[in-house]
Formats: C-alpha cells, structure tokens, sequence
C-alpha cells in the first residue's frame, strides 16, 4: 500500500515540519503579507534540495518548490496566512490572548499546519521517488491569501498551473474528512459611493447623502433576501460610513460586499442582482457609485476516481494515533465547543450520540457523491479543481465541533494532537500524489473524468481577464 511506502520518509522528516508550523503559528500573518511565513517554508524546502520559484503569477507571497524530473507533474498545494483579532494562548482552554502576539492576528483556520504539512508530503515523496529512482515532478505550491482573498484562483488565472496533472491538498480541522465537500463560489467587491456635503440643519437640500446610498443598498439587498437560493449568501461591511459628524451630509460612503451561491454561473447572476441594487440606491439618492473587484473564487470539482482513491488509502492507514494526554486535553477543551456543533461532527462521522471521545478516532464513512456535503463557505481551491484533477483530506487536528475562526481553532494550532492529525494528513496525500506518479492508469482515470465534466460543464474562471492579484494592483491598500 503506497502510505506504508511513504510512512518512513514522513515519520524521520516530521518533527522538522512540526517545528515549522509552530514557527509560522508564532509570527501570524494576514493576506499577501506573508513575507516571513513564505521566508520560513522556503528556508525548508531549500534544505531538502528543492529548486524554488519566487514571485508566481507575479505575486510576491506565492512560490513553489520542486523535486524530480519529467512528468507527470503533481501538485502539493499549502497555505500559511492568518486572521484578524483571533490572537490566543497556544494549549488553553479559556479564550485568552497569546503573550507576545503583537500583531493581533491568530492561525484561525489552521493555515500554519497546512502548510507545512503539505511541504513535509511534497518532501517525504520526493525523497521516495529519489530511493527508488522513479520519474516525475513533485511541487509545492506556496499558496498565499486564502482567506478572503482567493490567492489561488489569482494563480491559476496567471497560469501557474498549466504544467500541472493532478492536485492534492487538505484542510486542518474537526472529524475526518475523504469526502469532497462542495463549496460556494464567490465574488467580493467594494462599492464606493460618492455625494455631496452641506449643512444637515442650514442646507439639507443642497446634499447628497453617499451614507444614505449605502444604507438603500444594504436594505435592497436585505430584501432581496427572499428571492435568493437556500444556499447563496450574500455578506456585507462598512469600510467607511462617512464623517463623524451628524451635521453634515456624508459626502462619502464604502461597503465591501462578498456574494456566494453554489455555482459560477449562480453567483455571477446573483452578483449583478447586488450591483443593480447598487445603482438603484445612486439612483433614489442622486449620488454616483464606483464598483471595484476584489477578489473571487469557483465552487469545487469534485472528482469521484482521486475521491474513492483518497479514501481507500486512508482506510488503510486506520484512524489517528491520538494518545491520552491528547484526549485529556481534548474532553476539556470539547466543554466549551457549541454542543449542536459537537453533535453535527459526530453524525457526520458516523459516531453514536453517547460517544464520548473528544476527537474522532476512526475511519470515516464511505463518501456518497450522490449525497455530497454542501460546505456553505468558499475556497480558492475551487480554481484549481476545475484545470486540474484535486482531492483533499479534511479534519485530524481539532475536537469535535470546533468552528473554523474561532479561539478554539487557533489554541489547538500547537497541540500535540494538531501535530500528529498534520502528520496524519501529510502520509494520505503524499500517498495519493505517490500513486499518481507511479501508477499511469490511476492518473489516467482521474483525468479522464476530469475532461469528461469539462466538456459539458467547461471551466468559467471567476477572475476577470485582465485583473491581477491586489497586491500587484497600483495603489493597493490593506483593508
Ligand atoms: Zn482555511
């Protein structure tokens, strides 16, 4: 079986890797800012003999690094960027702020063990492809600004992955996942009003409220509401509300509106329902708006032939070594996750009610593409499973019923037992990538389907032509 292949090289390269995500855990960095989180993984992967590719698709945090020779080329796709206002204590219990965090952000989403988890796979392969001196192309890609920024999808939209034959990742987290989740494909977008001042007592009548344009908007929207699919979601901020000042007329006014339904083709007509809403609001208030893209992502291929692949070889594998000390920690940090979402890890594991074990210690169910699960967020993943063949393994790290961006996510982002879930995920998808590479009728299978889907449903890229990644944007700002 090709993770007992791999299973060496993983276990005598870990704790190099598990140190390196503890690094990136302890310096969190936000969007395209991931300078010394891209500085650590490369001084890594530059150890163990990988040729690196900085500036990719010309953005400054997006890198690969490469073993082996000749085809077929497998991606090991990684991330490493943070959150906002989710600093935590590394290992606590009780939401509490990480000593020394002077940045205020925290690893949410567990971006510090996916990354070098998926570097410690893409390593742990080359270095079994070398012993047994076989043919092919493993390569990480450093992938930057997931969150809320669609860092992939700016990277296959600039090619980065025209070479490539087959995907694999995973995704720190609850539970055990080899089921392909579906998930919503997305577009952000800022809408900029503009007004004009006066006095709000003297001269009402000589202003234009660009404030009360936003408000219309957002009230549109709400109503709008109604007439939306169960699983579009539509989410909105204020950048900027104006003055500070009630007695004048806002000149000025920014939302940042994020728009998701579960198809390309859905959001896109969805997303012009926002923008219609947007110019009837300029329109009641006589003001002007400016509409500018910031980012979008496509819903997630799924692909059934890597999706049963996946699953067998982590069949194989069993469940996740978890020890005792990891279950004390884990029943006492599983008292402060909501119990209705304890309750909806455990039925998608297939546990019984009444089992009281804190992580999820088997196999996971068989997956069922006819019942596939509808995740109601959004991946740039999405991008790169319509150009090339992608599966992923989720879960392994966190107790049951931990929400993705909470202070639960970011405690347990050094724990011994995130540790061994990364090791755990590591060995699945570098066994996958492993048979992809040696075994041609597997990868032939694989893209096959994946040309087959194409050919009905072809890949509609949510990026537009043209528009690069903000951070190459002339007058970028972080918002
Ligand atoms: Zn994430």
């Amino acid at each position: 079986m090709s993770s007992e292949t791999l299973t060496p090289s993983v276990a005598e390269l870990a704790p190099e890797f598990v140190a390196l995500s503890d690094a990136i855990w302890d310096e969190p960095e936000l969007r395209w800012e991931e300078h010394a989180s891209v500085a650590k993984q490369i001084a890594v992967a530059e150890r163990h003999g990988g040729r690196i590719t900085t500036n990719v698709a010309g953005i400054p945090t997006a890198f690969t690094a490469e073993w082996g020779q000749g085809g077929p080329v497998i991606a090991v796709l990684g991330e490493f960027d943070a959150l906002a206002g989710l600093s935590q204590e590394n290992g606590s219990t009780v939401r509490q702020p990480a000593p020394g965090n002077t940045s205020g952000n925290g690893h949410g989403c567990g971006h510090n063990l996916l990354g070098a988890g998926s570097l410690l796979a893409a390593v742990a392969l080359a270095k079994t492809l070398e012993r047994e001196g076989r043919a092919g192309t493993v390569r990480y890609y450093g992938c930057p600004a997931e969150e809320g920024a669609a860092g992939k999808s700016f990277m296959v939209a600039g090619g980065a992955f025209e070479d490539v034959d087959a995907a694999v990742s995973w995704h720190p987290g609850a539970g055990v996942a080899t089921a392909q989740w579906k998930s919503l494909a997305y577009t952000q977008a800022y809408f900029r009003f503009r007004g004009v001042a006066a006095h709000a007592g003297a001269n009402p009548q000589h202003g234009r409220s660009a404030l009360d344009a936003a408000e219309l908007m957002n009230v549109g929207v709400n109503f709008l509401r109604e007439h939306m699919d169960d699983t579009d979601r539509v989410h909105y901020a204020f950048v900027d509300a104006g003055g500070a000042s009630p007695n004048v007329v806002q000149p000025t006014a920014e939302l940042y509106y994020l728009v998701r339904s579960a198809t390309t083709a859905g959001m896109r007509a969805l997303y012009e329902r926002v923008c219609k809403i947007a110019r009837g609001a300029a329109m009641m208030t006589e003001t002007e708006v400016e509409i500018e893209f910031d980012g979008a992502s496509a819903e997630i291929l799924p692909n059934l032939v890597l999706e049963s692949h996946l699953h067998a070889v982590v069949e194989a594998m069993g469940g996740v070594p978890y020890d005792d000390d990891d279950l004390a920690y884990g029943r006492e940090l599983l008292t402060t996750v909501p119990a209705d979402a304890v309750t909806h890890t455990k039925t998608t594991m297939g546990m019984s009610a009444d089992d009281d074990s804190p992580y999820f210690l088997g196999v996971p169910p068989k997956p069922d593409p006819v019942h596939r699960p509808q995740m109601t967020g959004s991946t740039d993943v999405g991008d790169v499973s319509w150009v090339v063949p992608t599966v992923q393994i989720a879960g392994a790290t966190a107790v049951l019923g931990t929400p993705g961006h909470s202070w639960q996510m970011v405690a347990q982002g050094k724990t011994a037992a995130a540790h061994k879930g990364m090791v755990y995920c590591a060995t699945a998808i570098g066994a996958v990538a492993y048979d992809l590479l040696t075994d041609p009728d597997l990868l032939e299978a694989a893209q096959a389907e994946h040309r087959a889907t194409l050919a009905v449903t072809p890949y509609d890229c949510p990026i537009p032509e043209g528009v690069i990644a903000p951070p190459v944007r002339p007058g970028y700002r972080v918002r």
